[in-house]
Order: C-alpha cells, then sequence, then structure tokens
C-alpha cells in the first residue's frame, strides 16, 4: 500500500504540490540544513554568484525536490527539472544546458541513476560552466567548447553511495536528510491540514505524524486518507469531518498501518527475517526475493527506516531482527548458541 516513491494519480499529485512549503521559513524541521543554507545563499547573493552545486541525500519522501525549489526561489532563479534515467543520450543533457539563464537551478532527480556518457558532460558544465560539443563525423570530426551562463545544480539521490567520486567531489554543498520526529511532523500535519481546510485535534495530528514512518509525504498522503475516513465513515458510526485520535486510529488501522507506524511491507519484511530465516543473519537479497519486492528498494525505502528504529541490525554476514522487532511482533526469539 505504501510505496513512497510511487507516482501519484492527478488529483492526489496536483494537492500535494499545492501542500509543499515555498520559502524556507515554512519548510518544517532539517534545521541544520535550513541553517547552513541561508549562509549559502545570503552570502551567493551578496557577492551575485550562482550558488554552489548542491547533492541532496536521503529516503525518499523527504522534501529534497521541495528544498530545490525553495533554494531557487530564495535565489530569485528558475528551476529546470529532470532526472537521471531521463537523461539518456548527451544531446538531452547539452539540450538543457544550453538553454540555462544565468543563476538558473538544474535540479536532477536520482542523479545516481546517470548513464557515464551523460555524467562526463557534467563534470566540466559544473566545474568551467562549459562543455564541448563533438561535431561533424569522421575525419572531419572536431570538438567545440560552448560556454554556459553561471548556474547552480541540485542533485538529488537516495542511494548516495552509488555516486561516482568524480560527480560527487564536484558538489560543493553536500547535505543528508534525517527522518523527521512525531513532533516535526506533528506540525507538517497541522500545517497540511490548515492547507486543505480539515479540521483537526491536535491528537488527532500526533497520531497520524507518530506513524508515519518519519517521512512528511506519507504523513500527508496519511492526512488525506484519514480525512476520507472522517468524513464518512467512523468507528463510532458516520463522520462529521473532524479529525480526532479516535478518528485517526481507525483509519491508520484499516489502512493497515500498525501501532509503531510500520505498514504491510515493513510487516512482511520483519516476518521473513524471523519466520524464515531464524532472526538472520541474512542477506537483503534473500530477503527481496521472499517478500517479492526490488532489493534497492529494500535497501533505500523501507530498511533505513527499520534500522533507525531498531528492528533490523545491519552486521557483517548481513541483517538481524533485534529483540524490539520479536517483541513487536509477540513472537519468541530462537535460542541462539550465543545465548
Ligand atoms: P523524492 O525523492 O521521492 O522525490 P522528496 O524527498 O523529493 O522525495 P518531496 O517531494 O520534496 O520529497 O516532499 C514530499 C511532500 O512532503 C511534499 O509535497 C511536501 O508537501 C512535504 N514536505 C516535505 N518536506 C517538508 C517539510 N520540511 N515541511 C513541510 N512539508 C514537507
Amino acid at each position: 500500500p505504501r510505496d513512497a516513491s510511487a507516482p501519484l494519480p492527478g488529483q492526489e499529485a496536483d494537492l500535494e504540490k499545492a501542500l509543499r512549503p515555498r520559502a524556507l521559513d515554512d519548510f518544517i524541521g532539517q534545521q541544520k540544513i535550513k541553517d547552513n543554507l541561508r549562509v549559502f545563499i545570503t552570502a551567493a547573493l551578496q557577492r551575485g554568484e550562482a550558488l554552489d552545486h548542491v547533492i541532496l541525500s536521503g529516503p525518499p519522501g523527504l522534501g529534497k525536490t521541495t528544498l530545490a525549489f525553495i533554494i531557487a526561489e530564495e535565489m530569485g532563479a528558475e528551476v529546470k527539472t529532470t532526472s537521471g534515467p531521463a537523461l539518456d543520450k548527451p544531446a538531452s543533457i547539452a539540450g538543457l544546458l544550453t538553454n540555462l539563464n544565468e543563476g538558473d537551478v538544474l535540479f536532477i532527480d536520482e542523479i545516481h541513476r546517470l548513464a557515464p556518457v551523460v555524467e562526463e558532460y557534467l563534470y566540466s558544465a559544473m566545474e568551467d560552466y562549459a562543455i564541448d560539443i563533438l561535431i561533424d563525423s569522421g575525419p572531419s570530426a572536431r570538438s567545440v567548447r560552448i560556454a554556459l551562463p553561471p548556474f547552480t545544480l541540485i542533485g538529488a539521490t537516495t542511494r548516495k553511495g552509488l555516486l561516482t567520486a568524480p560527480l560527487r567531489a564536484r558538489f560543493g554543498v553536500d547535505f543528508r536528510y534525517d527522518y523527521y520526529d512525531a513532533d516535526l511532523l506533528r506540525r507538517i500535519v497541522l500545517r497540511s491540514a490548515s492547507l486543505m481546510d480539515v479540521e483537526i485535534e491536535e491528537d488527532g495530528a500526533h497520531e497520524i505524524a507518530r506513524r508515519s514512518r518519519g517521512t512528511p509525504r506519507i504523513a500527508n498522503k496519511l492526512l488525506r486518507r484519514t480525512r476520507d475516513f472522517a468524513e464518512v465513515e467512523t468507528a463510532a458510526g458516520p463522520g462529521d469531518g473532524r479529525v480526532t485520535r479516535a478518528v485517526a486510529d481507525h483509519a491508520l488501522n484499516a489502512l493497515d498501518v500498525d501501532e509503531a507506524g510500520l505498514d504491510d511491507m515493513d510487516a512482511r519484511i520483519l516476518l521473513t527475517l524471523m519466520e524464515k530465516h531464524d532472526g538472520g543473519p541474512v542477506g537483503v537479497s534473500n530477503i527481496a526475493v521472499t517478500v517479492g519486492e526490488d532489493s534497492g528498494t529494500i535497501e533505500e525505502v523501507y530498511e533505513p527506516y527499520l534500522i533507525q528504529e531498531g528492528f533490523i541490525a545491519r552486521t557483517p554476514r548481513g541483517r538481524v531482527a533485534t529483540r524490539r522487532a520479536y517483541e513487536h511482533f509477540d513472537i519468541v526469539p530462537p535460542l541462539k548458541q550465543s545465548d
């Protein structure tokens, strides 16, 4: 049911865009990133320069795209967006780069998925604001250097480890996102509810927040679904549209979001680990086959949260289920030789 990276249907996507904060002051949490960013933006504006290139890394739905747009807004610049997989030929990146205006932001999502030939174009573009284009072929082939206006490349990635060293080295600003705690998510839910004109109680917002896997996109989605229940069906009968804690609890249970905020796939991963692999250690690819999910998705979407919350531990020999995982599902841990 929940894949934070899956595209949303039309109206939901519009609503999500409408909920996007537009200014740095409206961006809730990630305080360290915001504090540093303010300094870099102010300094660049004072010098009349483009902001240095920025790499944003972290699990999906934590606000990387949102921040890229905010940076452009604060710099008074335009954004052009694309993604690693969409840039399949050198011509496509050359076209984008030569269409930039001074100070513009080029946002490349999933930048770890760039084709090597495309990536090489970026090196000189980022370093010297220039690209070398090959014209003609055969004996008359020659390369022509085209100057680019100063611009800011913002790359977003869920797998920073997959970036090549030369690309990584060309980003002057490097921000890594953390999951949001329940209090920040509660503020995000309250802000979204007010933009959506949903009546919500503090307790209701808190219930959604603490079961949103530390992720604003999930918090917003659960708020939209909870609103549906609040308008149609609550545990106590037809709803009046008001989101209380009881309404949120009823909605989240109906959506298979458990008490700790784990969803169906989280549960399958943990149960596979405990019931099929004796609690581990076991490799991610093994778990992936059993639960029928791509191992990259498990590594970048599901596992980071399960590790942060202490349900899974990473060891040199593979993943192991922790005591918390056994307690959460009320399963008796197997006796290991080391116990
Ligand atoms: P992906 O990498 O999957 O594109 P992302 O990290 O770029 O994800 P966004 O699309 O920027 O995530 O954010 C998802 C939604 O969460 C946005 O619509 C926005 O409304 C909300 N959001 C994200 N971060 C914040 C924040 N700090 N404050 C308020 N809302 C936020």
